[in-house]
Order: structure tokens, then sequence, then C-alpha cells
């Protein structure tokens, strides 16, 4: 008598739910598929013994079984290596996803604006946390008892670090990094065009708006004929990469020691379009970053001819431009490390 079909078919489907090991799989192979005994072939070869008229469909029924205990016997095979590796391993359970670790939202800020002022030319450069008074205040035309010292609360170290070649003695973290414009003009001739990202240091409470810490890009064009015009002109450039849109900007007079003229440049405010809302406090504008021409008091103290060369710097706050492209309403979430917000904004 001629097996049955399904029967074959379940016995199939329990050796092969039963198979733990290559060695189970070649046994099943065998046994089903073997060339000499196998029970398929074994059908096969019987075929002769059917009556014509039902040899065609039986013939049909053997090799779709065949075929089918052929694919699902490769599909374990491939996969087999694993289980013999690790025995009780349940090798059709989906696989964990690997957690990609992704940068911070004020990284994604700082290389934004980096690549963007790299594209115009910039060169971009780093320098020391730990500021001497020289490079912080006095060289940027803020000397022993200048008001403006006040602007910005300093955090002093206890102990001066030793001196360094010009006999300055690192006594402060710095406040901003506008230390560098003074660095790299002492180091090199004009022309310069450059950025200094970096973080800074102040005796601020930790609050909405303020962190003890927080991260800037200086900005440093020095050249013959450098003008104003230039400096509006590079920022509004800037403002459309950065936002990724052709908005309206305008500059309004400030004050900085290092730089005069000096203004704030404001941008239309993108939750609004300029008509006032909550994120501009109803005026239509968002403060970006503070800029000027560079003080000729600042040429003087790094030996650059005053008379000759003319230049711009700004001073933009990273966790500031991140507040604005994030719509983010308090600075201290860049700094908790809550994953859940930090997640929301990775690209
Ligand atoms: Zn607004």
């Amino acid at each position: 008598m001629l097996p049955d079909l399904p029967a074959l078919r379940s016995e199939f489907d329990a050796a092969l739910a039963g198979a733990r090991t290559t060695a189970d799989l070649k046994a099943i192979r065998d046994r089903f598929l073997g060339r000499k005994a196998g029970l398929l072939t074994a059908l096969l070869k019987a075929l002769g013994t059917v009556a014509p008229d039902e040899r065609r469909a039986r013939g049909a029924a053997v090799n779709a079984l065949k075929t089918d205990i052929e694919a699902r016997l490769a599909e374990r095979e491939s996969a087999a290596i694993v289980e013999d590796v690790a025995p009780g391993v349940d090798i059709t359970l989906p696989g964990r996803v690997p957690a990609f670790g992704r940068r911070h939202p004020l990284t994604q800020v700082r290389e934004r604006i980096e690549d963007i002022f790299a594209g115009m030319g910039y060169q971009i450069i780093e320098g020391p946390e730990l500021e001497d008074d020289w490079h912080n205040f006095e060289a940027l035309n803020m000397p022993g008892d200048h008001p403006a010292r006040d602007m910005q609360d300093t955090l002093y170290l206890a102990t001066p670090m030793p001196a360094d070649e010009q006999g300055r003695r690192a006594s402060l973290l710095r406040t901003h990094t506008s230390g560098m414009q003074i660095r790299y003009m002492e180091a090199f001739p004009p022309p310069v065009r450059l950025i200094a990202p970096g973080r800074v240091y102040r005796r601020d409470n930790f609050d909405a708006t303020h962190t003890p810490m927080f991260t800037q890009v200086e900005g440093l064009v020095v050249d013959e004929g450098i003008s104003l015009g230039d400096l509006k002109g590079t920022l509004q450039a800037f403002a459309n990469a950065f936002f990724e849109a052709s908005v309206k900007t305008r500059l309004r007079p400030s004050f900085f020691p290092y730089t005069e003229p000096s203004a704030e440049l404001d941008v239309e405010c993108q939750g609004c379009g300029g008509r006032g809302c909550g994120l501009c406090k109803q005026t239509g504008w968002i403060e970006v970053l503070g800029c000027g021409m560079v003080h000729p008091a600042v040429f003087e103290a790094v030996g650059y001819d005053a008379g000759k060369y003319t230049g711009f710097a700004f001073g933009v706050g990273i966790e500031r431009l991140a507040l604005r492209l994030y719509g983010v309403d308090d600075i201290r979430m860049f700094y908790e490390n809550d994953l859940r917000f930090l997640e929301q904004l990775a690209p």
C-alpha cells in the first residue's frame, strides 16, 4: 500500500520541529530525500505502479510535497549553524534592534553653524577654557576696572595656573570665546577669517534662560576694507542658511567693549511671521547674536595696524539658537540628559 501523503507531511513537520542540530537535519534529509532509501524518492519510484488515470495527479502531489520539504529543510539548514553554536536559542525570534547613539542637539547646532561658515571659507579654531586676564578682558578693551567686566560675572580659579611663555597665568574660566580672537591675531598676521566654537562659563543661576556653562561660536574677519556692509551681508547669509529660509533680519544698536559700533542681530520670528507671539514676546523679532566692527583698541593690543585694517566680529550663543530652532522654552532641557527629550530632537 502506498503511504498516505498527509501522514508523511505530518511526520516531516514533527521531525523538523524536533530538530535541534545540523546532525538532526541531516538525518531528516536522509529519511525523506535520500537518493536510495528516502521516503519521497521511493514514492516517486512507485509512481509506475499507480493506475494510469491516477498517475498524473499522484505525481503532482508527490512532487509538490517534495518541493515543500526541500525548501523548509534548506531554510532550517542555513540557520542551523547558529543553533549549533548556541543550543536552545530560538532562531525564529525577531532580532534585537541595536540602539544607535545620536549627537546631542547642541552638538548638532554647533556643527550646523560650523558647516555654514566653513562653506564660506572660514577657518575653525579652538582654544583653552582656562584663560588669563589679558586674553579674556584686557586685550578686548576691558582694562582693570572697566565696568563692562561686570556684564560677565566671572568664575575665578582659587589658585592661578603656572605662568606660560609670556608670563601670563590662567586665572579664570573664560566668560566668552572672544579671547580666541586675541590668541589668533597675536600669532598670525591679517587677513583673518575664523570661527571659534567652545564652552564658556559665567556665575549665572541655573534657570530657564541661564546656565553657568554654555556654548558660543565666536567669529572674526579682518582685512583691508572690511565694512559694516560685509558684516550685515555675512550674517544675512548665515541666517538664511541656518533657518533654511529667506529670513528678514535687522541690526539693532548695542554695546560691547571690543566692537565699535556694536549691534544685535535680530531675525523675524519664524513662529508668527513678525506679527508677535509668545516665542518672540510679542515683538515679532528674535535676538540671535551680538556683533560689531572690531574696536581699534583691540587691533592695537595685538599689534595690527588699525589705520590699515578693519574687521568685524560676532558671537553666537548655541543654546539660544537651539531654543529658537527647536522651539524649546527651557534651556535646562539641553543639560538634563533626558533621553525622551533628546531623542525627539534627533534628525
Ligand atoms: Zn513671534
